[in-house]
């Protein structure tokens, strides 16, 4: 849409991420007259430069990878087994194109008006698009919703230059193997890139400042997976810095420095992967001469109920508030604002929500971990179970890793789960609603699960907290 004739609308907002595009939706059924600024892609970062095109390649690469050495032990010898990696980014923008047209499809179906170009907000009810052919409007607007998300964060001393250096956004789209690919940072993304190259074949090493991967996960099961992937062929340093990094003869040399400073080193690379965050996006919004309140690191301020910002009618939701900066999250905020905005109760309840890593094993999460259930001085049980004892685990040959559910000791009622498993992403949904509803273990314990099924590791993680597991 550009010129539209009526511009007064009952919410814009600016951005059309998984945050954006979903509460559009949702504020269209609500009967409101809504239009959706985005200056890039529908879809936002995730269908374009995150969740999609991370797990297109994280799917392919893994396909690659059983074929090359696992597929063996199931009895299946392959011959002359090559790797098109033009074919698989292709395929990876092929299914990216897909659901982002969706996107289009869905704004057409619920009549949400979509304006290409940059929004900034000039007053509390209006928007000015600035489109890519340099032509301005102004949308009125009762509410207006910001859901400008996030970008990746460099260092000071390496700066992204597309080339060598590379944010997530590159390094999904590489057109060849790097030989060597260095990965600063062990969270989540820096593991599931590290994943798909050494997947591929590239000799991967990850540089991580804190003394451990995944910080924020259970600290068991991220040393689990961390060693998991050591036996795939990445190699960890831990408590390290980054320093700086330059490009001499087609290589790139990373200075690091240890933590304390007693040790200095340098590392070549073919590529450098710089994974260590992302920044909230907030440039070009105007929000300074608004006085919408800003934490110290840029992320917008809001009412965690309400999603309202310090100035009234102005909301925020998704990467750009901070928290989780997890499309999921971005979705349920969405959806939660607009109903508030319509006098539903829409809320949101941060307790639940669960996080992947899907890294093979993937390693899935929600609730309480158990560090953090110790440190907040909760009495606890807990129940594990491995899926070296399921049978469809080892039926599928894929019998790395357990399950462990955390309970409140004197209630029984769920806190926490951990899946270190295959399919973990999808199984962390049966306990992630069972904690909604308020469930028990001996909930989880005595409800059906079929056989065989990889979900019998989480009823026997649940009989395990009261120590009666079956099948160990
Ligand atoms: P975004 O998706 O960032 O969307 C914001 C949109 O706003 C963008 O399209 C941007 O162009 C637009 N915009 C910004 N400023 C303006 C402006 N002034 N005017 C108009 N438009 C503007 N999360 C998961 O839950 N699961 C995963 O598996 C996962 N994998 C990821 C893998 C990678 C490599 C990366 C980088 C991220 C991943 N994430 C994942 C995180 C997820 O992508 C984000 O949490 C999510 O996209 C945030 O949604 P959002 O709507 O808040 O913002």
């Amino acid at each position: 849409m550009n010129l539209a004739e009526n511009t007064q609308y009952d919410l814009v907002i600016i951005g059309a991420g998984p945050g954006g595009y979903v509460a559009a939706i949702r504020a269209a059924q609500l009967g409101m007259k809504v239009a959706c600024v985005e200056k890039q892609y529908l879809g936002g970062t995730c269908l374009n430069v995150g969740c999609i095109p991370s797990k297109a390649l994280l799917d392919s690469s893994q396909r690659y990878y059983e074929l090359k050495g696992d597929i063996a032990k199931h009895g299946i010898a392959v011959g002359n087994l090559s790797l098109d990696l033009h074919k698989m980014i292709a395929r990876k923008d092929d299914v990216v194109k897909s659901l982002t047209s969706g996107v289009g499809m869905l704004f057409r179906k619920n009549k949400v008006d979509h304006f290409p170009g940059t929004g900034a907000i000039k007053s509390a009810s209006q928007v000015e698009v600035s489109a890519a052919d340099g032509s301005k409007q102004t949308l009125s607007a009762k509410y207006i919703l910001i859901a400008t998300g996030s970008v990746p964060a460099g260092l000071p001393t390496i700066s992204f230059d597309g080339k060598n250096i590379l944010s997530s956004t590159e390094a999904l789209a590489l057109i060849e193997v790097p030989k060597k690919l260095l990965v600063v940072g062990a969270g989540y993304i820096g593991l599931e890139m590290s994943s798909v190259w050494s997947r591929l074949g590239a000799e991967v090493q990850v540089l991580e400042f804190l003394d451990r991967a995944l910080p924020g996960m259970d600290k068991e099961f991220a040393g689990l997976l961390q060693r998991s992937l050591e036996k795939q062929g990445i190699k960890f340093h831990f408590g390290v810095i980054a320093e700086s990094a330059k490009v001499e003869n087609g290589k790139i040399k990373v200075a690091w420095k240890s933590k304390d400073g007693s040790q200095t080193g340098s590392e070549d690379a073919d590529k450098v992967l710089v994974s260590i965050g992302r920044k909230p996006l907030t440039e070009s919004l105007g929000l300074e001469k608004l006085n919408v309140m800003m934490d110290k690191r840029g992320f917008i301020q809001v009412n965690t109920k309400t999603f309202e910002t310090s100035v009234r009618g102005i909301f925020a939701i998704g990467d750009v508030i901070g928290g989780l900066m997890l499309a999921h999250k971005a979705e349920e905020e969405g959806i939660a604002a607009v109903e508030r905005m319509a006098g539903q109760a829409g809320h949101v309840n941060y307790k639940h929500c669960p996080a992947v890593v899907y890294t093979h094993p993937e390693l899935a999460t929600v609730g309480l971990d158990e560090e953090t259930a110790k440190a907040q001085n909760l009495t606890i049980k807990i129940g594990k179970f491995p899926f070296a004892a399921n049978g469809r685990a080892k039926a599928m040959g894929e019998t790395e890793g357990s399950v462990k559910i955390i309970a409140d000791a004197k209630t029984d009622e769920i806190l926490g789960c951990q899946i270190l498993g295959p399919h973990a992403s999808d199984m962390i949904a049966e306990v992630t609603v069972a904690m909604e509803m308020g469930a028990s273990s001996e909930d989880i314990a005595r409800s059906f699960h079929a056989h065989p099924t990889l979900e019998e590791a989480i009823k026997e993680a649940a009989m395990a907290v009261d120590k009666h597991a079956i099948h160990i």
